[in-house]
């Protein structure tokens, strides 16, 4: 049983790979105005990307009969999401809230849903 413990020289890497790039353009500072940690408060609903479907698809009447574009922003119940778990912009929840009533009015979508 040898007790000796065989320290094996760590020898550093002398030879480094000398990449032949030329020095990086540009100073590598700080960064500049970066936002700190991720902040307090994790958000644990992510719906889906903040940005207005409509305004994307540049539509600009909501059409009312169009019931399956519709219900992407209805819930279960029949209640309207709201705007802040879709992402739909302001002027088109406006619209999509009236195309939903008209589209109630016809029959096209429940006021709510029975249980
Ligand atoms: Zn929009």
């Amino acid at each position: 049983m040898a007790d000796e413990t065989t320290a094996t020289p760590a020898t550093p890497a002398a030879a480094a790979p000398h990449s032949t790039g030329g020095p990086s353009s540009g100073p590598r500072g700080p960064r500049p105005g970066g936002p700190g940690a991720g902040g307090p408060g994790g958000r644990k609903f992510f719906r889906r990307k903040k940005v207005c479907k409509f305004c994307t698809e540049k539509i600009d009447a909501i059409p009312y009969r169009d019931v399956r574009l519709l219900q992407g922003f209805v819930a279960e119940r029949g209640k309207i999401v709201p705007r802040r778990l879709t992402g739909v912009c302001t002027t088109h929840q406006r619209q999509l809230s009236v195309a939903i009533k008209q589209a109630r009015n016809i029959a096209l979508l429940p006021f709510a849903a029975r249980f």
